[in-house]
């Protein structure tokens, strides 16, 4: 009699240890229109300005909010180049005064569409003006929205790989073709150094072609959100003066089809690691394409691939533990020598047309940047955030971070699947590996990066340390 009391007892307390460890999930999902109404905005991405007059298609914050009774985080992707820390850090707050969500439990990342408006202008004009408040707004809303919709739900998830559409950007070249770079100097590799057989020698990185899910179910085992997360920089070639959200928009639009959803679904695509990923079919070729086609294309391609992964789900989980947690990290900014000044100050002072004519491409605009960088005092505190869904992990790193970072985190992660988010929290320029920075190119330049040369070492190392306390025991 005592031994089976306390058998039932041990019973009891296990199940009630079970249902302490995993309560039941509730997700909400929303999608919050953050579309510009008021024109001309100024869009950044490109060296070239670049007004923004019309909308081609809308631009969204797309919010998933997760609770499992004693934790409660968001996940929120917006349709924009890099959204400011500043911004984002507005949006939390307005977000966390207006539902029971803290500051430190949200994520909120960009797609990198190259065709929105700037986040945080400077340009001070009423359209600008306009844009920002409205992206803050909009950012604020969708948490509150998804927030108010939690009900009952279920949560797996799988990866699928789609290699056709991702490039390394980052070359060698063929003997004697490589031009200098702005700072006069020469570099081992070139970005995007066009597709010719007579110049194009080797990648000088890998891509990373899986397509992450997280899929989130609602009680009726319908889906209710779709979270992506694939390694591509953004597709682009979008005609001047034209907003767009790329094919992250495009993707969005096509996964109610593809999963067969109603109309309160809501996927969204979030950036991977992706510095130096590209859709440019080096060596191969492409057939000219309208406006948006290509977009189309990888949008559809992204859509199937990712039904492909939501098939791979075989056990869709409704009690599941969640953690988050969010570390600031101070890296030392990057700063130039006393040699790098006087030269780009040198190239500043030549007023000469046919002088100036000889310098390297770009030679003006990275002397500014240089001179910048001197200026620049004191460290740079980065967020990070891991982020921990059952036997899912999420790492969040506020800049373009290239892809073999992305891959040593997914292979070194504690967790069965992990997605690593680039553009969260913020945007810091390029996070090149040292590897990277000792062949140089466009992503290492000065200025381009702006952060102390192994920082990518610094964060890999904080993001796993991060990781490994969240599927630590008692978590
Ligand atoms: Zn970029």
């Amino acid at each position: 009699m005592k031994r089976a009391i306390s058998v039932a007892l041990a019973t009891l307390a296990s199940l009630c240890a079970a249902a302490e460890k995993s309560p039941p999930l509730q997700a909400g999902a929303a999608a919050v229109d953050i579309s510009p109404t008021e024109f001309p905005l100024n869009m950044p991405g490109g060296f070239r300005g670049n007004r923004a007059e019309q909308l081609h298609d809308p631009l969204h914050a797309r919010a998933l909010v997760l609770d499992n009774g004693t934790t409660a985080l968001a996940l929120v992707v917006v349709d924009n180049l890099g959204v400011s820390p500043e911004v984002m850090e507005e949006a939390k707050a307005l977000a966390a005064e207006r539902c029971a969500l803290e500051v430190d439990h949200m994520l909120v990342c960009s797609t990198h569409t190259h065709s929105a408006p700037a986040s945080n202008t400077r340009e001070g004009s009423a359209p600008a003006v306009a844009y920002r408040k409205r992206l803050v707004a909009g950012i604020a809303e969708s948490i509150v929205q998804a927030q108010a919709k939690l009900k009952p739900a279920s949560l797996g998830a799988a990866s699928h790989p789609l290699s056709g559409v991702v490039f390394n950007r980052r070359w060698y070249l063929k003997p004697g073709k490589m031009p200098p770079n702005p700072f006069g100097g020469m570099d081992k590799v070139k970005m995007n150094p066009g597709t010719s057989a007579t110049v194009l020698d080797r990648p000088a990185g890998p891509t990373d072609p899986d397509l992450t899910i997280l899929s989130v179910r609602n009680a009726r085992n319908k889906p209710m959100c779709l979270f992506a997360n694939y390694a591509l920089h953004y597709v682009g070639a979008v005609p001047r003066g034209k907003i767009s959200a790329d094919y992250y928009g495009e993707f969005a639009r096509l996964m109610p089809i593809r999963l067969r959803a109603d109309e309160d679904f809501v996927a969204m695509m979030s950036n991977g690691a992706s510095g130096d990923i590209n859709n440019i079919p080096f060596l191969v070729g492409r057939p000219p394409r309208e406006p948006f086609e290509q977009i189309r294309i990888v949008a559809q391609k992204a859509a199937d691939t990712a039904w492909q992964a939501y098939r791979k789900i075989e056990q869709y989980q409704s009690a599941v533990p969640l953690g988050m947690m969010e570390r600031g990290i101070t890296l030392q900014y990057r700063k130039p020598n006393a040699e790098q000044v006087t030269r780009a100050k040198a190239v500043l002072a030549i007023k000469d047309e046919a002088e100036r004519a000889k310098l390297p491409r770009l030679a003006d605009h990275y002397a500014r940047r240089t001179l910048a960088a001197a200026e620049r005092e004191d460290g740079l505190t980065v967020k990070l955030q891991a982020i921990r869904i059952g036997d899912f992990a999420i790492c969040a790193i506020p800049f373009e971070t290239l892809v073999e970072i992305g891959l040593e985190l997914k292979e070194r992660s504690p967790f069965a699947q992990t997605m690593v988010i680039g553009l969260a929290n913020g945007r810091h320029g390029y996070l090149p590996t040292p590897r990277q920075h000792t062949l140089g190119g466009y992503e290492t330049w000065l200025g381009t990066n702006i952060v102390q040369k192994d920082a990518s070492v610094v964060i890999v190392k904080q993001l796993l340390s991060m990781l490994d306390t969240l599927s630590g025991p008692g978590r």
